[in-house]
């Protein structure tokens, strides 16, 4: 009887200390760890997302970029953060192929996080270095099929979304080419720029500017439909890759047992972010799509994750891609 009265009472204090802290959180900014590089695609939904979040919650958001592995030492540090709300941990698609792609994985997308919401979907873009001899994709086929043994693919490492699209394209065309990892698709753009490697697969938040200054040559789209700000760029299934399509969709997550009234504050700044006007312009200018306020949910996100993981194993496995 003592020792339920005991723990009785300490659920009670334990639930008021939890009702307590989430009426005063946040007291001090708030880190959203980015499991690749500054200046990257997902760097660049984070910030824009961030600031947009800061303005409800009163804190700022600190971006934490902490690349490697395709995003799996980013989560990895995310997973072993406090739960006490101070960090949050911005990730996309690469949550549902993580573990299928990898035997050993440090984290369980599923069971190590707290679910904050949806956040944006981004198409991808199949670009080339500016002096690339084709002049649409037809002739860029051409080229890489004749040149497979030279010709290198950059991505942002197994399991990203650059790596997976990449995988998918080798796969769908039947061609195998030496793929190049990066911490993110920033250094990658920079090395494409640079010219030392020869293409890849990377995110319209990444690639619109580039493609509209023409520093790079563009020959597809991964979505279904066109993207409104690049219009005369056709999709890869036009283009007669069928079925092709990657959408890369981002999450905001917690470490496991962030108190629920933390979470629930999160989700409210997320849905309130998705209607700031800064927010949805920059993300609409650079391609992506802001989920609905009701994809804004612990909920969505969890179901969403798991028919991902659900979708993406039996192609991961076909195409027989693993990494230990
Ligand atoms: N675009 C990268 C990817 O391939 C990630 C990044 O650098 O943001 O997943």
């Amino acid at each position: 009887m003592k020792l339920l009265r005991l723990v009785a009472a300490l659920g009670l204090s334990l639930g008021m200390a939890a009702g307590a802290l989430a009426q005063q959180y946040p007291t001090k900014p708030i880190t959203m760890i980015v499991p690749f590089a500054a200046g990257g695609p997902t760097d660049t939904v984070a910030r824009s997302l961030g600031q947009a979040m800061s303005k409800s919650l009163g804190q700022s958001i600190v971006v934490e970029n902490v690349g490697g592995a395709g995003g799996t030492v980013g989560a990895a540090r995310a997973r072993n953060a406090q739960a006490d709300g101070y960090t949050i941990f911005l990730h996309h698609i690469g949550m549902s192929t993580a573990p299928t792609l990898y035997r050993k994985l440090s984290f369980n997308p599923q069971t190590d996080f707290e679910y904050v919401g949806l956040v944006v979907d981004v198409p991808m873009t199949l670009i080339a270095r500016s002096d690339f001899p084709a002049n649409n994709f037809a002739e860029f086929l051409k080229f890489a099929r004749d040149n497979k043994a030279k010709m290198n693919l950059a991505n942002a490492g197994i399991g990203s979304a650059s790596h997976l699209c990449g995988l998918l394209f080798m796969s769908s065309i039947e061609t195998d080419f030496t793929t190049v990892p990066f911490s993110g698709t920033a250094p990658a753009m920079n090395a494409l720029l640079g010219k030392q490697v020869d293409f890849m697969c990377d995110q319209t938040t990444n690639t619109t500017g580039q493609i509209a200054a023409n520093s790079v040559k563009a020959f597809g789209v991964t979505s279904r439909s066109r993207v409104a700000t690049l219009p005369n760029l056709p999709t890869l299934q036009e283009q007669g890759l069928k079925g092709f399509e990657v959408g890369v969709w981002h999450g905001l997550y917690a470490p496991k047992n962030t108190p629920r009234p933390v979470i629930e504050r999160l989700t409210a700044a997320l849905q309130a972010g998705a209607k700031d006007p800064e927010f949805t312009k920059r993300m609409a200018d650079l391609g992506a799509t802001v989920y609905p306020a009701a994809q804004m949910t612990p909920a969505a996100l969890q179901s969403h994750l798991k028919a991902e993981i659900e979708r993406w194993a039996p192609i991961i496995k076909r195409a027989g891609a693993y990494a230990d």
